[in-house]
């Protein structure tokens, strides 16, 4: 269906926990103590009730979902959400964005539930880097989830780096060079101030400096109209490169998304505040007012997102789902 601005809204992220087994700088709020789990009195959306959402969503004309969180291989239940959302035939594509860290056990289950294709978060290809950008995340375990999601027949692997100034971007020949052999699209994303540690306007690299950079990369057609990411490869190289830009190249006026984060809030942009709450339309048995409030808060999105502002969004990106 058409938002209020006329873009036609077709793609679901749909958070399934808020919960993460890592702690990476730029996107939850703060550390927690150990053994504390701030969600432990959060309602997470059922199998049931995420598989009722995209079924009224598919009715309103969303097309593709992607799988998110906090880390969605937190849920035991994650190959029976895959399993359910494939049974809507209007879902065409389905996909998952995870840390990785317990990717390389569950992968060919993901891909037999029906998992179409993966983005896997790595911010550096030092273990010890790694380790303090994610909090405590294995390098290993990461790189052993990339290649048993290429393996099982997961297509595209996807990798996405945020590169932060004086943390991880003197490692961009070396994230290129993933893609030499391997058909992998490694996508560099603009840091986005989803938390206080990300605010600091000088640690964002752009996509305008990585071309600057590096000449050498040669623009690939998009793929489909409206691609966020804008591809180029390296000659006789395998994979791709993609340059995500929300900050120096706002796509918002093709913002094609809406979100729904495992509390039960839809949201119309990652950047905004407004969220519309759905429990209590999905604790009533009829469709018609959960459809309603889909409906309402589609035709609602904002026209754009205010990162520019460098305010912080009140949910960080684990709570909303990246
Ligand atoms: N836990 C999963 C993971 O690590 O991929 C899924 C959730 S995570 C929030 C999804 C994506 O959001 C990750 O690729 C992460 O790098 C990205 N992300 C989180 N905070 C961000 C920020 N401040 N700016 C840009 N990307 C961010």
């Amino acid at each position: 269906m058409l938002d209020q601005y006329g873009r036609s809204i077709s793609y679901l992220r749909l958070s399934i926990t808020p919960r993460c087994n890592l702690n990476c700088i730029y996107c939850r709020p703060g550390h927690c103590p150990a053994g504390y789990d701030p969600f432990a009195q959060t309602r997470i959306l059922t199998v049931a009730e995420i598989d009722r959402l995209v079924r009224v969503l598919a009715e309103l004309g969303i097309n593709k979902v992607r799988l998110t969180g906090g880390e969605p291989l937190l849920r035991p239940d994650l190959e029976k959400i895959i399993r359910q959302i494939r049974r809507h035939p209007e879902i065409t594509d389905l996909s998952l964005t995870t840390n990785g860290q317990d990717l390389a056990e569950r992968a060919a289950a993901l891909k037999e539930a029906g998992l179409m294709r993966v983005n896997i978060s790595l911010d550096s290809l030092r273990a010890d880097r790694f380790e303090k950008i994610t909090g405590n995340g294995s390098l290993e375990r990461a790189l052993a989830g990339i290649d048993a999601s290429l393996a099982v027949g997961l297509h595209p692997v996807k990798l996405n780096t945020v590169l932060m100034r004086g943390v991880n971007d003197d490692e961009l020949e070396q994230l290129f060079d993933l893609t030499r052999a391997k058909p992998l699209a490694l996508r560099l994303i603009e840091l986005m101030p989803m938390n206080q540690t990300a605010t600091a306007s000088d640690q964002l690299v752009t996509g305008t400096e990585i071309l600057q950079r590096y000449p050498q990369l040669e623009r690939v057609p998009d793929s489909y109209p409206g691609q966020p990411a804008e591809d180029y490869h390296l000659p006789g190289y395998l994979g791709t490169i993609g340059l995500i830009r929300p900050i120096s190249q706002r796509f918002c006026h093709v913002c094609n998304r809406v979100r729904i984060t495992a509390d039960g809030k839809v949201k119309g942009c990652l950047g905004q505040d407004d969220e519309y709450d759905l429990l209590p339309w999905l604790d009533q048995p009829d469709d018609t007012l959960l459809t309603q409030a889909l409906a309402a808060a589609i035709r609602a999105k904002p026209p754009r997102h205010q990162f520019e502002a460098h305010q912080v969004p009140i949910r960080s990106m684990d709570r909303t789902g990246g």
